[in-house]
């Protein structure tokens, strides 16, 4: 027979449905952005000392030995001694993602949980929680530490947060996130990240009437990114660029004296690699400006190492996830998918509903093939400790991620009920680890021999 759950665990959970729920569906109507997430801070914050925690604080994460600053941070611990388990959460929206819980376009003004983080932030409070539980009941030793991070989608929150020190002591780092594929332990490939804006300047002028006195900035944008098209061919396998124009001009008679363009230099050869590209781009820029005779400026707004996968952590982790009983929906929640799949996907939802959700965990492998391209500040902790960045669930299989559909599963039971599935799943995996600390040896021994480097905080602002 499986292996099942902890049975505290599980009554933990049954016992807290609807108040987890809630919790997740508060954060979700109250969307903040970046390092702006005091309300969302709070009532994690709140949830945690209601549910036993007598150690919660409320921080600033860039600013996190200053008592004043606005807190958009949460840690709590319980216990003592080793092992250290992190449980994390993220708690930021997504400008422009506002959306109603129906199952259609119904656009509400303002950001919106197009990511699924407020499933994230009431899930690992959930999670905290649930562990804390059986920890009592079980007398289990070792210290439970949870942390609610601000800005994930700007990607400095656990930045900073690492920069603090609260994973340096860490055993492991577990978190999960929302995805559209099924739940998933794969170690894999993974990017680093140069968030760069260039910045021309040039001379104003009538556009008509006196060109030739102008010098136009936002030619100068153009022929860079017509440089940096040029540039793709020759970059290596698994470089990704991305670019929007953040500034262009005002009016089409005025020779636009300022113009901007934020690239994303993005690399699974880490951060040399992704610096590597950012190198070649601003040779670019350089002649872009020297061929339009403005000058530019390069702003790095962030960088982000690439997401270290601990294969022994992962493997042992998924043992313990398929201790779980299986995630399900309603008849009236699959109706309801299958209306939003209509929707979103623009093509009638396929006749097995397990093609519609994700329910299922994946096999395992130690190695799965192709890159995830997308990154996450959940890099830094794992350049510090064996980190744990489960993803999978709560968005429609193969649905668009940074989207309405996911702001609108994400205020329903469709994400509601997967944030509590992954983290379930990790808390069975933090008991597995508490009652058998001896595999934290495992994991730090595959840590160490990756020799990873020291990390640069000298970005973060
Ligand atoms: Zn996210």
């Amino acid at each position: 027979m499986a292996e099942t759950m902890n049975k505290w665990i599980a009554e933990w959970y049954e016992q807290n449905d609807a108040d987890i729920k809630k919790l997740m569906r508060d954060v979700w109507e109250h969307p903040e952005l970046g390092l702006e997430t005091p309300y969302a801070a709070k009532v994690c914050a709140q949830f945690v000392k209601e549910h036993g925690f007598d150690r919660v604080e409320l921080r600033c994460a860039e600013d996190y030995n200053n008592p004043e600053a606005r807190p958009n941070a949460v840690i709590a611990e319980y216990g003592s001694g080793r092992p250290v388990i992190g449980i994390i959460g993220e708690l930021d929206a997504l400008p422009g993602l506002g959306q109603n819980d129906t199952p259609y376009r119904d656009p509400k003004d303002g950001p919106g949980h197009g990511c699924g983080h407020c499933i994230m932030a009431g899930g690992s409070a959930a999670a905290a929680c649930a562990l804390k539980y059986a920890m009592e009941k079980d007398q289990l030793k070792g210290t439970l530490r949870f942390i609610e991070a601000p800005a994930e989608e700007i990607g400095v929150g656990k930045g900073w947060l690492a920069k603090d020190g609260l994973f340096d002591d860490m055993d492991v780092a577990l978190m999960w996130h929302p995805g559209s594929c099924e739940l998933d332990y794969d170690p894999r490939d993974s990017v680093a990240i140069y968030d760069v804006e260039f910045r021309f300047y040039g001379k104003t002028a009538h556009a008509a009437g006196q060109p030739w006195n102008g010098r136009s900035a936002l030619d100068a944008v153009q022929l860079m990114n017509m440089g940096c098209e040029f540039m793709r061919e020759h970059v290596k396998p698994g470089s990704y660029i991305h670019y929007c124009i953040t500034a262009g001009g005002l009016a089409p008679n005025v020779v636009p004296d300022y113009a901007a363009v934020r690239y994303f230099f993005r690399s699974k050869s880490g951060m040399e690699g992704a610096k590597e590209i950012y190198d070649r781009a601003c040779k670019v820029a350089d002649g872009a400006a020297m061929m339009t005779e403005t000058t530019v400026e390069k702003h790095i707004n962030m960088t982000m190492p690439d997401l270290i996968y601990n294969i022994p952590l992962c493997r042992f982790l998924y043992q313990s996830a398929l201790k779980l009983p299986d995630l399900e929906y309603t008849p009236e929640e699959q109706q309801f998918a299958r209306d939003l799949y209509k929707s979103v996907m623009e093509k009638d939802a396929p006749e097995d509903f397990d093609k519609v959700m994700p329910m299922h965990i994946s096999e395992f492998h130690d190695h799965k093939d192709g890159v995830k391209s997308s990154a996450t500040d959940a890099s830094y902790m794992s350049y510090i400790c064996p980190t744990m960045h489960s993803s999978g669930m709560g968005n429609l299989l193969g649905g668009p991620g940074h989207h309405w559909g996911m702001t609108c599963c994400a205020g329903t039971a469709l994400g509601q009920k997967a944030g509590i599935f992954g983290y379930m799943a990790l808390v069975q995996g933090a008991y597995d680890i508490f009652t058998h600390p001896e595999v934290t040896e495992e994991f730090w021994e595959y840590q160490r021999s990756l020799n990873l480097p020291k990390l640069d905080y000298s970005v973060l602002k």
